[in-house]
């Protein structure tokens, strides 16, 4: 299958001219892109695009699906996530953890930024279809415990970093979890671990994270109680949480904000006067199932920011599907094109993870996979993806 063609090809960027063909080799490796036709191209309806990129998910939460109710707001929903996490044997967590990538590879996602609080994950790493950077998730609000906290998700990375792969990427960090979640002290710690590595944290999520930070009031302090902590220690900053936290981190590494459900100019453009390199990864079918809000992207446009798109996890979502994401984003911003989504979902999505120079987009030389788009502008239903290449 040397030559391929379709209505519209998108090569993670934007339209090509129509007529262009794709020649790849017969392992996934993009030879050419050409702007005239080829006789003897195999040509397919709808789009052709090159595999989408998962920023964030968490595939060892996959047997959670369904447990939690919809529409709860952030602070229920995370006090019903310890309650049922390990109502389960390994049997079953695993099988939902494979069927949970499987149902990735089916959905045209090449790559995963994927949150691990455990080394569950290490079997679905171990295939061979999927990119992977794990993001091993530090949690501890108390700051006397930050050591205690930090050593535990060193001995989980240093597990992680073990796996090796001589044909996909295979890359792992320590991240924080949440502002509301992490103290300043294993804020720290979490930067000073690694130079080099991705910064991704759930951001905003909450308009109680916000108060919390600015004034100590609202929910978070009733969900520290619930799990045991004291947050007596704890002064409120006057400012936002991004504008608060960012304080303790270093600008040199790229950062993954994730949700942003309640950031508003000022957090953007805090983030992006401090810091180097930083994506804003919008999960909207999670913000629907939580908080049934989605964050102003219109002001994240009209910011310059770079977005990318995550799935969050089974436990707050009914599908991994990035089109499906992108999907829902069309509905509520119509006037948002096609050939923008199909860039966040792809190309953006590649750079937040640094890979970039293997996935992403479809040039010379990468192996991004291709994915087939058929009913994108067909009225009242979903589109479907396939996977070619
Ligand atoms: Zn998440």
């Amino acid at each position: 299958m040397p030559f391929l063609t379709a209505k519209q090809i998108h090569d993670g960027n934007c339209w090509l001219p129509e007529g262009s063909v794709i020649e790849v080799s017969d392992d996934g490796v993009i030879i050419s892109v050409l702007d005239t036709p080829v006789m003897d191209a195999v040509f397919y309806e709808g789009v052709l695009a090159p595999g989408f990129v998962n920023a964030h998910c968490h595939l060892e939460l996959s047997h959670m699906k369904g447990l939690v109710p919809t529409h709860t707001g952030l602070i229920p929903f995370l006090k019903n996530i310890p309650q049922h996490r390990n109502d389960y044997i390994d049997d079953q967590k695993r099988m939902a953890r494979n069927s949970g990538h499987d149902e990735l590879v089916r959905n045209g996602i090449v790559a995963v930024g994927d949150i691990a609080n455990t080394n569950d994950t290490m079997d679905v790493r171990s295939l061979d279809k999927l990119h992977f950077y794990t993001f091993v998730e530090s949690i501890g609000f108390t700051e006397a415990n930050a050591e205690r906290s930090f050593g535990y998700a060193v001995q989980t990375y240093n597990t992680f970093a073990t796996q090796q792969s001589a044909n996909k990427v295979l890359k792992q960090a320590i991240v924080p979890h949440a502002p509301y979640s992490v103290s300043s002290s294993l804020f720290r710690l979490i930067d000073m671990h690694r130079e080099d590595v991705i910064i991704s944290i759930h951001n905003q999520e909450s308009e109680e994270e916000n108060k919390y930070y600015t004034s100590k009031e609202g929910e978070v302090t009733g969900l520290l109680l619930a799990l045991g902590i004291d947050d007596s220690f704890f002064y409120p900053t006057g400012r936002s949480s991004i504008q608060s936290y960012l304080d303790w981190m270093s600008q040199h590494h790229p950062f993954i904000f994730v949700h942003n459900t309640y950031t508003k100019h000022l957090d953007v453009q805090y983030a992006h006067s401090r810091l180097n390199e930083v994506y804003w990864c919008l999960c909207p079918n999670a913000n629907m199932y939580i908080e049934n809000k989605l964050p102003d992207i219109n002001m994240f446009i009209s910011e310059e920011a770079n977005i990318c798109i995550g799935t969050d996890s089974l436990a707050s979502n009914h599908q991994l599907c990035i089109l499906s994401e992108l999907y829902t984003i069309k509905e509520h911003y119509p006037a948002l094109s096609w050939e923008l989504l199909l860039s966040w979902g792809t190309r953006n999505g590649a750079q937040a993870l640094q890979m970039q120079h293997t996935i992403g987009t479809i040039e010379p030389g990468k192996t991004p996979g291709i994915i087939q788009l058929t009913g994108l502008d067909t009225a009242n239903a979903k589109p479907l993806v396939k996977r070619i290449i």
